[in-house]
């Protein structure tokens, strides 16, 4: 990608400027490298129109077309898989081995629903009158409106774009105003594989205008939106004005739970994994570690340790394992969090500040932290910081620790860790979460549904039950005894 040209938006088949440029800062150093055409609500209703157009043909179009299409899109960011993970990195901050994991997410993301669309879909129905039969089919939804956060902004995209195109859907497309650079190149393949013009449409602008546009503009018919949970809430409300179909991934609080029979170290190691991974940056980053008493003090001390030597760097070095968070705006809400915890008398266990010295002056560096003792009721066991900051509190028994898990607003993600696997299936049954991990935390797949329980959202990604949300279901039924009905006389 040539970072010296202004990022152009995609509306109808066309790359488009703006009246105004908004310039895109590498969190490692704090520097302006590349520019982005800002949009406003004007480019989006472009877009819905473009959409609206493109839609007959698209919706129409033969599954094994639509197949064809998407596996050609996956080849093709497969093909320019280092780019795209070095464009991430630069924008996100994200060490480069985590964006060449988002990239290879994306493309097995096209490749699973390019592989979904000509499987069997829909049922045959045997209704109470035997001279009727009924099937009901799957269709396309319409013009959906897809916003995305900055956390993972290629993956995030492909989470969208993927089950929303194959299911025969157009869309109209907003990245994160901050993480905007993966998308242009995402269209640059869409456009290069030959998807039609208007099928997909890239708006690119502030979340207040652009995205608000999105929410509110009539002739959209779905809005698929991951961000926050206050965000997710605007947008429910404003689409509650044309009965949109919306889907809301949103944040997360979510609990690790390790018991006292689990190989300490092993535990260690996911712990780390489940808050650190990303700098803290994923919805369903495990920020609360709830741990047995038993194991308590000898599992803290091992991971301070441990999370003190996680090797901080600008993401594009080498053997970087944690980078900057994205943007000084959100550095300083991680930082005053961490001023929230201290004051609120949770014990500091490592961390706790800035990076500041020498190259990380004027990047946006937080050292892991670790607080220890924590209280149900404290700020940061309650709010999402979606940064490098775990909460640890401390559980006797088995019922302990399922209703501390359960004692947040969320309900995304959570983990336990214990070899008594009778007792780990009791317990992750018992919390109230969308996604949820055994003896493991993170792993994701494309063919699984991703999503939460509670204040985490609405509806799921990924999986078939992914395509489903870019689907409305109709009954079709088929009088087998024609004839009047006879009901007047
Ligand atoms: P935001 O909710 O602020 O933003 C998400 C997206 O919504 C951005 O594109 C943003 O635009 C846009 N937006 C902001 N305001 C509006 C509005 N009024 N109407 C329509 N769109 C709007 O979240 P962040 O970007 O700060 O992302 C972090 C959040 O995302 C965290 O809470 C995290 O948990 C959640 N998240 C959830 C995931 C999940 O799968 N459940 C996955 C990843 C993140 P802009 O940035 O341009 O302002």
């Amino acid at each position: 990608m040539d970072f010296s040209k202004i990022g152009r938006m995609f509306i109808g088949g066309k790359w488009v400027s703006s009246n105004n440029t908004r310039e895109i800062i590498n969190p490692s150093n704090g520097k302006v490298f590349a520019k982005v055409y800002e949009g406003s609500p004007q480019d989006v209703k472009l877009s819905v129109k473009a959409a609206k157009e493109a839609f007959a043909q698209w919706s129409a179009a033969s599954v094994t077309y639509r197949a064809d299409m998407l596996f050609k899109i996956a080849d093709l960011i497969e093909k320019n898989s280092r780019e795209l993970a070095e464009i991430d990195t630069l924008n996100n901050g994200k060490p480069l081995r985590d964006s060449l994991g988002d990239v290879a997410d994306s493309v097995s993301c096209f490749r699973y629903y390019a592989g979904l669309i000509d499987k069997p879909l829909g049922q045959v129905y045997n209704v109470a009158d035997p001279n009727t039969q009924s099937i009901v089919v799957r269709e396309p939804i319409g013009v959906c409106g897809q916003i995305t956060p900055w956390n993972y902004p290629l993956m995030m995209a492909s989470w969208k774009l993927a089950p929303c195109l194959a299911a025969g859907n157009v869309s109209v497309f907003k990245p994160s105003e901050l993480t905007p650079l993966s998308a242009i190149r995402l269209f640059e393949i869409f456009e290069e594989a030959g998807l039609p013009a208007g099928v997909a449409n890239l708006a690119m602008g502030a979340g207040n205008t652009v995205g608000r546009e999105i929410s509110e503009n009539l002739e959209i018919d779905k809005v698929a939106f991951t961000g926050g949970t206050v965000t997710g809430r605007n947008i429910m409300r404003s689409a509650a004005e044309n009965m949109k179909n919306i889907s809301l991934e949103l944040g997360g609080k979510s609990p690790c739970i390790v018991f006292d029979d689990y190989d300490l170290d092993t535990a260690i190691d996911w712990a780390l994994f489940a808050i650190f991974c990303n700098q803290g940056e994923v919805c369903s980053a495990g920020s609360r570690l709830i741990l047995q008493d038993t194991i308590y003090d000898k599992f803290l001390d091992a991971l301070a340790k441990r999370a003190a030597a996680i090797k901080i760097a600008d993401g594009m070095q080498e053997g970087a394992e944690m980078g900057p968070l994205v943007s000084k705006e959100h550095l300083d809400k991680v930082l005053s969090y961490i001023e929230t915890g201290k004051k609120e008398g949770a014990r500091l266990v490592c961390g706790g500040f800035r990076i500041t010295e020498g190259s990380f002056a004027d990047g946006f560096f937080v050292a892991p932290t670790v607080f220890a003792d924590c209280k149900p009721d404290m700020k940061i066991v309650q709010d999402e910081i979606f940064g490098p900051v775990l909460a640890v509190q401390k559980f006797h028994t088995q019922q302990e620790a399922i209703d501390l898990a359960n004692n947040t607003k969320y309900g995304l993600a959570a983990g336990v860790f214990s070899n008594d696997i009778t007792r780990a299936l009791k317990v992750i049954k018992a919390v109230r979460a969308g996604i949820t991990w055994v003896n493991s935390y993170h792993p994701t797949f494309a063919q699984a549904p991703w999503g939460g329980f509670k204040q985490s959202g609405i509806g799921r990604e990924l999986g078939t039950f992914g395509l489903d949300e870019y689907t409305e279901v109709k009954q079709i039924n088929i009088n087998l005894a024609p004839g009047k009905v006879g009901w007047f006389a």
